[in-house]
């Protein structure tokens, strides 16, 4: 009897000992409100340095993130992703708790996919590699070049070469989109992949996507851009900057950078007053440290490109006053300048000599998955032939 309660203790203690749970960041849910309802105390938050103030701001509503507490409910560990790359750490040492950055763990794979079209290239894509936002993509990078609806008839092929991220066996974020083809009416038009992502057709000409303006006049950039990376000699994570800062005395109109619906405009932690505004192909532009907002900018509304939305400031985590301007494709900050209008649309001399030698082994790339694809092709149409017509022997 002892032995059967000891062992049913044991097992529960297994059980219940740690718990780990999946949640999903609901929107408007602060990281200062998370440490609140896991009772960790908020000095946590207030003792990091400014840019790890202005990241934990990045957790966006919708990201998985996992926590592990004890048998009373005590958080022992938490990951919360900041972007696709990098996720805060929380975990208790010593009756504190201490954060720390960790590069998130994923696996990545080059891969290719060439259809036939019969529905529509947003709906083949979907059915053949299951994957919603390869789908997404591929309509974005084409979004201001081709009418899909119009111009892509029924047999019209297309091809594609992409990087996947995966967790946990899982898509992980969005795939980047290296190279690609779509007939139009049985005429290919090829879109590559260069430059910081900016799309060239095989003459090295940018096919214009979605382009945004700066959010001020005088542009002058004090921070730049980056991504969480690796230090190579430290191992450790080195900071990213999710976003451009540019200099801006206290008060400098702000405009918006691109047309679009606003969805926040705000408090955003270390971010002070901020303003989100969504365009189109899944890009987010941010806006923060601002001093006021304009009053026409509600969550919801709509506004144009160069509108005014509000004055910069020093709000938030801000070593001075200045404009923290964001860009996010699907959740993922990107560098902002790459999508900046620029006069130059086409590759001239070296750069264009570079260029055309990749376009050409990119091009050649699609054209073997389209190939493979015709001889995929012909080789069901000759066995559906075969159980057409059975072996002579059976038919006598
Ligand atoms: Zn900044």
């Amino acid at each position: 009897m002892m032995r059967k309660i000891l062992l049913c203790a044991l097992f529960l203690s297994f059980c219940f000992g740690a718990v780990g749970e999946n949640r999903v960041w609901q929107k408007g849910y602060t990281f200062l409100k998370f440490l609140e309802d896991y009772h960790i105390p908020l000095k946590l938050y207030y003792n990091l340095p400014a840019e790890d103030k202005e990241l934990t701001a990045e957790i966006y509503a919708g990201v998985e993130y996992q926590t592990l507490k004890d048998k009373n409910g005590k958080l022992l560990q938490a990951l919360i992703p900041v972007g696709e790359d990098i996720q805060i750490q929380i975990y208790e040492e010593n009756s504190t708790y201490k954060l720390t950055f960790t590069p998130i763990k994923y696996f990545q794979k080059s891969q290719t996919l060439a259809l036939e079209v019969l529905n529509s290239p947003y709906q083949d894509i979907f059915k053949q590699s299951k994957d919603l936002s390869l789908a997404n993509e591929f309509l974005n990078t084409y979004k201001n070049s081709i009418n899909f609806k119009r111009e892509v008839m029924k047999g019209d092929k297309l091809a594609l070469l992409y990087v996947r991220k995966y967790r946990f066996g899982e898509f992980f974020g969005t795939p980047t989109i290296g190279a690609s083809m779509i007939e139009t009416s049985k005429k290919p038009n090829f879109l590559i992949s260069y430059n910081d992502g900016r799309y060239y057709n095989l003459a090295g000409k940018e096919i214009t996507g979605f382009l945004l303006r700066m959010p001020l006049s005088n542009v002058y950039i004090t921070s730049k851009f980056s991504q969480a990376r690796k230090h190579p000699v430290l191992k450790q994570v080195v900071r990213p900057h999710f976003g451009i800062d540019l200099r801006a005395k206290i008060g400098t109109p702000i405009k918006s950078a691109g047309s679009g619906r606003v969805v926040s405009a705000g408090n955003k932690g270390g971010y002070g007053k901020a303003i989100e505004i969504a365009h189109e192909g899944g890009l987010k532009t941010l806006y923060a440290h601002l001093s006021s907002i304009d009053k026409k900018i509600k969550v919801g509304s709509y506004v144009k490109q160069g509108q005014n939305i509000g004055k910069s400031g020093n709000t938030g985590i801000s070593s001075g006053p200045h404009l923290h301007f964001g860009l996010y494709k699907n959740n993922r900050p990107i560098n902002p300048l790459g999508s900046i209008k620029t006069t130059r649309s086409e590759l001239k001399g070296k750069e264009k000599e570079k260029f055309l030698q990749f376009a050409k082994e990119q091009k050649q790339l699609l054209e073997d998955e389209l190939n493979k694809l015709t001889a995929q092709n012909t080789s069901e149409q000759t066995q559906s032939t075969l159980t057409q017509n059975p072996p002579l022997e059976e038919s006598k």
